[in-house]
């Protein structure tokens, strides 16, 4: 049963995309007394301030996570490990720290090790997003109806998974809790894949010497043009996912090299039947997706 969550203190460590909409949720619903908005610029405080998202700022770790009851880490993954070593020791007893990062096995490993006993790790993926960053990208509505998935250890205080989970229904998902090893492999395949492929046929494409850029411009409708909406997503924070999700993203690009040469194959004698099986099969995992909503 959803369970309108409140905290005294919010600290949002990031204030881009995500936890400038997560800042949106909390001021519209009234979920926190404060909320401290702490990013690594200057510049990216002021745009944060000018929205008004939170009720103060800082660039310093350790002062925004003072008193805090909740921690929400909302930056590149790469950047958990030194952020976690810098707040460890500010954490207040009992506090509990989440984060937003899109792969979850490194946020265990590279952040519960500098936690005091007391403090409550209860890593979080909500699986919503744009192609687009910082706090002026944010919005209310990006969590509405999509899922967030939970990756507490077996061993996590049901009250911190608690708290967390009313957090993210309240921001209008559904939330589903499991594995953090298990998390890591369906996102190379739902997510993590697509990217790379994304970036890999923008990146063939700009290197094509018979087609110029204002053909691949102009044509775009092709198909190619959303290819290139994904391409256009956080360099920085991409590159951190692949590096941090190496295993399962390698192993899902084995499988799918090893389909693509099926297709290549098909295309090359000419085996349309291989092709159009296929290719029917995929159009209803594309039903499914819009049956479930999730378009
Ligand atoms: P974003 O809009 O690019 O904002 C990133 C924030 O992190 C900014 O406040 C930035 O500070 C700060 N930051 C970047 N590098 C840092 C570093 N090395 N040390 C300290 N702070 C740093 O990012 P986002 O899209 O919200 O993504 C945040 C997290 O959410 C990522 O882990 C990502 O995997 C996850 N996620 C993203 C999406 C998506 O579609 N974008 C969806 C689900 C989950 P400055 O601007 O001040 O430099």
């Amino acid at each position: 049963m959803k369970k309108k969550p409140h905290f005294d203190c919010v600290a949002l460590i990031g204030i881009g995309l995500i936890n400038s909409s997560l800042a949106r949720v909390i001021r519209r619903d009234s979920l926190a007394e404060k909320i401290i908005g702490c990013s690594r610029s200057d510049a990216t405080l002021e745009k944060a301030k000018k929205l008004n998202l939170c009720h103060s700022y800082t660039t310093d770790v350790s002062f925004a996570v003072e008193g805090a009851d909740l921690i929400v880490l909302g930056v590149p993954v790469g950047a958990n490990k030194q952020l976690a070593k810098i707040m460890g020791p500010a954490l207040k007893q009992g506090a509990i720290v989440t984060d937003v990062g899109s792969v979850k096995r490194c946020v265990i490993e590279d952040v519960k090790p500098h936690l005091p006993e007391s403090v409550h790790l209860i890593p979080a993926h909500p699986v919503a997003g744009t192609e687009h960053s910082g706090p002026e990208a944010g919005f209310e509505g990006l969590f509405e109806n999509r899922w967030c998935i939970l990756t507490p250890e077996e061993t996590a205080d049901p009250d911190a998974v608690e708290a967390v989970k009313n957090l993210w229904l309240q921001a209008g998902m559904q939330v589903d809790s499991m594995d953090a090893y298990y998390h890591d492999q369906i996102l190379a395949i739902t997510s993590h894949l697509p990217h790379l492929i994304a970036y890999n046929i923008v990146g063939t494409a700009y290197d094509l010497e018979v087609v110029n850029e204002s053909e691949v411009i102009k044509y775009a409708a092709g198909g190619f043009r959303d290819f290139t909406r994904i391409a256009a997503s956080d360099p920085v924070m991409w590159r951190d996912v692949f590096l941090n999700n190496r295993e399962a993203v390698l192993e899902m690009l084995g499988r799918f090299s090893e389909d693509l040469s099926v297709l290549q194959r098909a295309i090359r004698w000419g085996d349309g039947d291989t092709l159009e099986e296929l290719f029917s099969k995929t159009r209803d995992i594309r039903k499914g997706i819009i049956q479930a909503k999730q378009v």
